[in-house]
């Protein structure tokens, strides 16, 4: 059989498979009702102000902590941290750019200088109170991604130790042989977006290659977002604790804006769109500018320390309750901000009070479920999440339990409030075996899975089941839809632009009034049986073949392969 054919049947047998292998043949269990009131109800006062939109290591946090534990102790559930507490510590440090640094690129004796904010912003991960570049070699290197696994290699070999990366975002947007108009689903998933598409990609194959600086140019388009969500890292930038204080990463990490890599282009004697094109290309291999780059950037540093809030359902079978399925929300949002029309309180109601509150009520019924699950149940609640997932990035480094023994990982981030829809978004549809598990739950609701409508965003990589998937778990975020009961064909776009354009990451961000919770309660209720499935079904879900991670999982459980 050659290799095409057994990819193509193994889709085919295995999807087969998991609909008979994985999905339990015991009685369909029971739950009680969902009920949306009790979500509204947490998700209005997690978003209240008193809560000041509960950032990491801000009274905010403490009430927030508070508020969970002492609704989990209510339900009745156990402490999830093995040393008997509802907590596990996410040490975190705080880095923040003193004044506004000008970044110049100079060439002979010419000199541009970029305007702190404006024209770009920039970090650093190193818990260093002054980084620097100086008169760093500026070289342009494409989308800067190697993969052999798609025979594509931006670097050819070039030497960046102590030079500046100017890197486009996105995956390289290579044309389908077939039809030139459309994107090759071959390489790099064609119009989804793979994980070297990401920012922090970017940052990461950076710093494995010795660059001082990383320098994305920033399009709205490719990078899902305008230049405004960039200047928000303007602010204090949290990042981990680690024993290295981040000593391998480059020093000045940051975007620029298209405009200005347009100008640094000309300066350079180069033609950015012509490079664009050329990125796109196997054959592009990195220019060097001929400019320098310089830049100081002084830091305030402080230890922030957060935590995850975990609680657990032990599993009622002697024999498999050291194995775990794992439900994530991030509790966490900006905090007090910059004021967007004279309102300084990011409460995130949707981004993710909502989900919060939905875990919560979650875990009540999981917990009232009859029969209970056979392996147990983790609900974390991690922090961190808007700083870049560093709450579920700390429990995946630092597992309360191993991952070897975790089953899957469900997330929820951001309730749908608009009411019921036909169809259910699985982010990442295509993955793994978890696909054929959610489907059989969504038909019992009479609905129908569908892919994720925005694959372009990459919303995969951008929410807290990610690190797990990194390390080997498979992992699934799944809810909402596109096509909602009794509403016009288009009323699921709106809402989802509304939002994006209105509120997202906005004060705005609050409990509305005429939220309608019923679609929440179905995409929670379809959460609730599928994780009950997960913990007591035969089998365990597994990456379909091709999936970036296979190997990792394939590696990690040795006799179940
Ligand atoms: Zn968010």
């Amino acid at each position: 059989m050659n290799r095409q054919l057994q990819i193509t049947l193994g889709l085919t047998a295995a999807a087969a498979l998991a609909s008979t292998a994985l999905l339990s043949q015991a009685a369909e269990p029971v739950f009680p009702a969902v009920d949306g009131a009790a979500v509204l109800e947490h998700t209005k006062v997690l978003a209240s102000d008193a809560f000041e939109g509960r950032a990491p290591g801000t009274k905010g946090e403490e009430l927030t902590v508070g508020y969970l534990v002492d609704q989990l102790k209510r339900m009745g559930l156990r402490p999830g941290n093995p040393d008997g507490g509802w907590v596990q510590r996410v040490p975190l440090v705080g880095t923040t750019v003193q004044g506004s640094p000008a970044l110049s690129f100079r060439k002979g004796g010419a000199e541009r200088r970029l305007a702190w904010r404006d024209d770009y912003v920039a970090w650093t991960k190193r818990v260093a109170e002054r980084v620097a570049l100086d008169a760093s070699d500026v070289v342009f290197v494409g989308y800067g991604v190697e993969a052999p696994e798609f025979q594509w290699d931006d670097y050819k070999g070039a030497d960046l130790r102590g030079k500046t990366m100017v890197v486009l975002v996105g995956d390289p947007p290579v044309p389908d042989p077939a039809k030139p108009a459309e994107l090759d689903p071959r390489t790099f998933g064609g119009k989804a977006m793979t994980y070297y598409g990401r920012w922090t990609y970017k940052y990461e194959i950076g710093a494995r290659l010795g660059a001082a600086g990383v320098l994305i140019v920033h399009e709205t388009e490719p990078a899902g977002y305008p230049f405004a969500v960039v200047q928000g890292k303007t602010t204090e930038q949290l990042d981990l604790e680690t024993a290295d204080g981040n000593r391998g990463r480059a020093a000045v990490e940051g975007w620029i804006t298209l405009d200005q890599a347009k100008a640094l282009f000309a300066m350079a004697g180069q033609d950015f769109d012509a490079l664009r094109k050329k990125a796109a290309t196997r054959e592009f291999r990195p220019v060097p500018l001929g400019v320098t780059a310089s830049v100081s950037l002084a830091n305030v540093i402080r230890k922030v320390p957060s935590a995850n809030v975990a609680a657990a359902i032990p599993g009622s079978d002697p024999a498999l309750k050291d194995e775990w399925v794992i439900y994530t929300t991030h509790w966490d949002h900006f905090g007090i901000g910059p004021a967007v029309d004279g309102d300084t309180i990011y409460r995130g109601a949707i981004d993710n009070a909502s989900g919060t509150g939905g875990l919560l009520e979650l875990a009540r019924a999981m917990n009232a479920a009859t029969p209970k699950p056979r392996r147990s149940v983790l609900f974390l609640f991690v922090t961190a999440e808007e700083q870049g997932l560093l709450g579920s990035a700390g429990y995946a480094e630092h597992p309360l339990y191993p991952l070897a023994k975790t089953v899957a990982v469900l997330n929820i981030d951001a309730l749908n409030v608009y009411g019921r829809t036909r169809d259910l978004t699985i982010v990442g549809l295509g993955l793994s075996e978890l696909d054929d598990v959610i489907r059989k739950a969504a038909a019992a609701q009479g609905r129908v899975v569908k892919p994720d409508p925005m694959p372009e965003k990459g919303s995969y990589y951008r929410s807290d089941h990610f690190p797990f998937a990194r390390k080997g778990v498979p992992s699934v975020h799944a809810g909402g839809g596109m096509e909602f009961v009794g509403k016009p064909a288009e009323y699921g776009t709106r809402v989802r632009e509304d939002y994006i354009r209105n509120d997202y990451h906005k004060p705005s961000d609050r409990v509305k009034p005429g939220w309608d919770m019923s679609g929440a309660v179905e995409d929670l209720q379809l959460y609730l049986r599928v994780g009950h499935e997960l913990a007591s079904g035969p089998s365990w879900p597994e990456w379909k073949p091709g999936a970036e991670w296979k190997p990792l999982r394939d590696a990690m459980l040795p006799d179940r392969r």
